[in-house]
């Protein structure tokens, strides 16, 4: 679905010039959930932005097989007040990103399908669609922004450390908002970036293991997790548990 090849990325100029990628390659397949794991400042966020459409690379290529992957995209960020604005109501928030894509569908089946998004992210939408985001718990509101991120059924949801922000109760409900997303719609691919070694062992088909911006390894979830290939994986592991 998505396939990045050789990415080099630098940012800051001259003498601040520091590069963040090299040579990454990285594929993310339909369906598949690919968590991105790898110390702070290893280069996840910027590699993710840069599959996303979000961020341009300096060279290399990244395909993807489809129309236009801004708009087959949904983002679920790190704190979820980010993505909704205080003065919209759940329900607007959640049925934003239909409106302004689907001029072809009624106001009726637009409120239906933000109320469908609600429920599948464990919120019944006759509690939540009226709330102002300033009611609403980290939680919740986190749950609110899953639910904008897939309402437009996107072919590949980007969430960066989505629980990070959530106190540790709440994140289960997280982790069960991308379980169902998963359960319901299985040609939908998950990239997440997480610290998480427990949340990515949960959801995770493969992992892609980053080091100072360069691929450290990728395979599938029990094979890096269970027998590591290279020491550095093997550390992160150890300093996980
Ligand atoms: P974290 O776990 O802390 O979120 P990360 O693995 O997501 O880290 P990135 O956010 O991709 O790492 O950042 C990689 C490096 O690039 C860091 O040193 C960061 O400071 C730098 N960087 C990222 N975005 C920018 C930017 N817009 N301008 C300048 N430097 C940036
Ligand atoms: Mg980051």
């Amino acid at each position: 679905l998505l396939s990045a090849r050789n990415v080099n990325k630098s940012f800051g100029r001259r003498a601040d010039r520091r590069q963040v990628l090299f040579d990454v390659s990285a594929d993310v397949f339909p369906g598949e959930c690919l968590a991105v794991i790898g110390g702070s400042g290893s280069g996840k966020s910027t590699l993710t932005r840069i599959m996303l459409g979000l961020e341009t690379a300096d060279s290399g290529t990244v395909a993807y097989a489809g129309d236009d992957i801004r708009r087959e995209s949904g983002l679920v960020f790190q704190d979820p007040f980010s993505s909704l604005d205080p003065r919209w109501r759940v329900g607007r928030s959640v049925a934003e990103p239909l409106r302004i894509q689907r001029r072809d569908l009624s106001r009726d089946e637009i409120d239906a399908r933000a109320a469908a998004a609600l429920r599948t992210v464990g919120l019944d939408p006759a509690v939540f669609l009226g709330r102002y985001p300033i009611d609403l718990s980290g939680g919740q509101a986190q749950r609110v922004a899953i639910a904008r991120a897939i309402v437009n059924e996107p072919r590949v949801i980007l969430a960066d450390e989505p629980m990070s922000a959530i106190d540790v109760a709440a994140r289960i409900q997280i982790l069960d908002a991308f379980a169902a997303i998963r359960e319901t719609r299985r040609e939908t691919a998950l990239v997440m970036v997480s610290h998480d070694l427990g949340v990515v062992r949960h959801i995770a088909d493969r992992i892609l293991v980053l080091h100072d911006g360069r691929v450290e390894e990728c395979g599938s979830t029990d094979a890096v997790l269970g027998n590591p290939q290279s020491a550095y994986t093997r550390e992160l592991i150890a300093a996980a548990s």
